[in-house]
């Protein structure tokens, strides 16, 4: 093993030991995960792959859960930010999906938006090459794991295509209904292995930063499906909280059986968004 190797697994080790809270609750400490691979899956979608020890007992089954990234500062060397990692203060945190996890190769993909250069997960991903590292936590359970509905409706912006692919693939094959994905461009459409009985429809819209009603819209004017319903939706959150009003105000749809999250919001970084929907909440 090289210097760097034995090293970065020394770091591994340490980076991955348990620790109980207060509250005597064991939470895992964040894993040091290192990438093996990144690359543009679609014109504005980067496909990062992690791969290594650190994975160990990674749980499987997991896709479409969700996770934490923890984001080194720029030019930070990996021996500082497990430092950082085990004593703190908590690196700039973003939260992404399980993409998939191959147990047999202890590989990892998360899909990161490459929405632009002011946010530090997707400038992080942008630049992103074989050796790059971040902190990881997590993951949580998947969003929707029991299928029981007549039919399904997915929306999802970019942001949220990871989780509503994961949903496509896990569903039964058997499953009828509609995905509308929210895409930058036409070159961002991606190959997605979904029952043939769901229609999957394509809009491009370039300028995530105008508040968009194209789902919504499309959404209110298809023909609406008898018998029982169960949603992933997903996206910006005003578009999402437009489609959670219509969805269970308008359509009575039972709250069980909706996943809706907003993903992110127009002018807001990640902790204010979070704070935002914490305070909402209450
Ligand atoms: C449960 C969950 C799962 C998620 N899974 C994924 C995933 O798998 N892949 C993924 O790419 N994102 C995912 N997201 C969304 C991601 O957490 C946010 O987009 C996050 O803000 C990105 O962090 P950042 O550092 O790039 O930008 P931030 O620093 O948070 O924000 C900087 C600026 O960028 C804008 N911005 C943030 N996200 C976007 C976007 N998607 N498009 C355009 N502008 C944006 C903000 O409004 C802000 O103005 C998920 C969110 C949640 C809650």
């Amino acid at each position: 093993m090289s210097v760097i190797g034995r090293r970065t697994r020394e770091i591994l080790i340490v980076a991955s030991k348990s620790s109980t809270s207060g509250m005597g609750k064991k939470h895992r400490a964040p894993r040091l995960i290192v990438v093996k691979q990144a690359e543009h899956l679609t014109k504005n979608m980067i496909r990062v792959t992690f791969a290594g020890d650190a994975l160990k007992e990674f749980p499987v089954g997991r896709e479409g859960g969700n996770c934490k990234i923890m984001l080194p500062a720029d030019g930070q060397s990996l021996d500082e930010f497990s430092v950082q990692l085990e004593r703190g203060p908590k690196p700039v945190t973003r939260t992404y999906t399980v993409r998939a996890f191959r147990q047999d190769s202890l590989e990892l993909d998360i899909d990161f938006v490459a929405h632009g250069d002011n946010g530090p997960a997707a400038r992080w991903a942008m630049s992103a090459a074989p050796g790059s590292f971040c902190g990881f936590a997590g993951p949580s359970m998947p969003k929707l794991s029991t299928f029981h509905a007549d039919t399904y409706l997915l929306a999802a912006d970019m942001s949220a295509l990871p989780v509503a692919s994961v949903t496509l693939e896990t569903m039964p094959r058997d499953a009828k209904g509609v995905a509308v994905f929210e895409i930058l461009s036409e070159e961002d459409r991606q190959e997605i292995n979904a029952p043939p009985g769901i229609d999957i429809h394509w809009i491009v819209s370039p300028d995530p930063h105008r508040p968009s009603r194209l789902q919504e819209e499309f959404i209110r004017n298809m023909t609406w499906p008898a018998g029982s319903l169960q949603t992933c939706i997903a996206g910006e959150s005003g578009v999402i909280r437009s489609l959670r009003g219509f969805l269970h105000n308008e359509k009575a749809v039972p709250r069980e059986n909706t996943y809706i999250s907003g993903y992110w919001k127009i002018g807001l970084v990640e902790d204010e968004h979070q704070a935002e929907k914490r305070a909402e909440s209450q």
